[in-house]
């Protein structure tokens, strides 16, 4: 049996910079402490502050960035779009490649629900897929997949 993974062939991806993956449904956003540090000198507050603002614990006590009253992500400017685009944290930089999304070709489908990127413009090797899935940034839960 090969180990090529189901997507061998590549897979394409152009963002529309469309917003959704930003806005409006609830969701972690998990930003490591070097990234957290780097924020908060780019926004000119301490470290404390930073986390007091605009961060939250997941329930597995990672560190997530937090959403607003309409769980837009606390840095999404309707305007603006992201507005510390140069310092998203990796898990914003690695979509859609994802270990979640990557699981099969239904979840690859289910992600592409959301994401009108997904099956267009580039095609992007499997190579470089499997290296940003294996540091993706999120909690590499697969929905669906056994505990
Ligand atoms: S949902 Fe997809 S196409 Fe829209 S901004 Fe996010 S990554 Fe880009
Ligand atoms: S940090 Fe930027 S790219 Fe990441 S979810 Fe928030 S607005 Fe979107």
């Amino acid at each position: 049996m090969s180990d090529a993974p189901w997507y061998e062939a590549g897979l394409s991806f152009a963002c529309t910079r469309c917003g959704n993956c930003c806005t409006g449904q609830p969701g972690e956003v998990r930003v490591s402490e070097a990234e957290a540090e780097a924020l908060a000198a780019h926004l000119g507050v301490d470290l404390a502050d930073f986390h007091e603002r605009f961060t939250r614990h997941t329930p597995d006590g990672a560190t997530s960035l937090t959403e607003k009253a309409n769980f837009d992500c606390v840095f999404w400017s309707a305007r603006d779009g992201c507005t510390v685009y140069a310092l998203r944290p990796r898990q914003c930089r690695t979509w859609p490649f994802w270990r979640r999304n990557l699981a099969s070709p239904t979840h690859w489908a289910e992600a592409a629900r959301g994401c009108p990127g997904l099956g267009r413009g580039a095609l992007h090797p499997a190579e470089t897929i499997a290296e940003l899935a294996a540091d993706d940034g999120t909690s590499g839960i697969v929905p669906g997949a056994p505990g």
